[in-house]
């Protein structure tokens, strides 16, 4: 397949599984008919890029349905200037997502393997704004806190303390929050020390390992 062919994959996939479900973000939408998806999968799973449903990485992890990452975006409110923090950078899609939208992402991922590969990848496709560490994303990434915006990509317990901590006055924060089997999108806004919270859709991910996650 080439590269046109590719943009009218992701096209289709943008207007029937993203708008077609209520997504209006203008940028948001911009953004997922430019990252190229299929640069952040294996050789086998390129042909399944633009398909409706998660993905296998390597490290029995996954990247998320196109829907599930145009959603968590969007409910980040994101502003050019801003500066968002990512946990769980996996292949490194969602950060070059956020690449696309802010001035500058900082993401974390536990196993070096796909930290590297990611950093690697989002380096070659020239998403130059996003800093990839290796470490445990439940306690943050204090050096250049505070936040705009913080998305958690993996299912936690609860929202780990330290990325509330870490969070900015009027920031955002999204995270799957539930059991191991099942979650549902909850996101808070920071308002002086207390924090309002909206629950959004069902969803399943897998778990955050970590000091304040399983
Ligand atoms: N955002 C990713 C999806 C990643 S799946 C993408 O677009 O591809 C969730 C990722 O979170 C996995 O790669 C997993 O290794 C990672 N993860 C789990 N617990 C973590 C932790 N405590 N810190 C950092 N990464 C973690």
């Amino acid at each position: 397949m080439d590269e046109a062919q590719f943009q009218k994959q992701r096209d289709v996939m943008v207007r029937s599984q993203i708008e077609a479900r209520g997504i209006q973000d203008e940028r948001v939408l911009a953004a997922m008919r430019t990252v190229p998806r299929h640069c952040f999968l294996p050789a086998d799973l390129v042909e399944e890029a633009y398909e409706d449903h998660p993905l296998g990485i390597g490290c029995r992890q996954t990247i998320s349905q196109p829907f599930m990452v145009a959603l968590m975006t969007q409910l980040l409110e994101l502003r050019p200037e801003d500066r968002v923090l990512e946990i769980g950078t996996g292949s490194g899609y969602q950060s070059a997502i956020l690449s696309e939208l802010v001035n500058e992402v900082i993401t974390i991922e536990r196993h070096a393997e796909l930290a590297l590969q990611a950093q690697q990848r989002l380096h070659d496709l020239g998403f130059l704004n996003v800093q990839v560490h290796v470490g445990d994303g439940t306690l943050g990434w204090e050096d250049a806190a505070p936040y705009d915006a913080i998305i958690v990509t993996a299912a936690s317990p609860a929202i780990p303390k330290a990325l509330k901590k870490q969070l900015g006055q009027q920031g955002r924060l999204i995270c799957p929050t539930g059991d191991r089997k099942a979650q549902q999108l909850t996101r808070i806004i920071r308002c002086g020390n207390a924090f309002e919270q909206h629950q959004s859709i069902n969803c399943v991910f897998v778990p955050l390992i970590g000091e304040e996650g399983w």
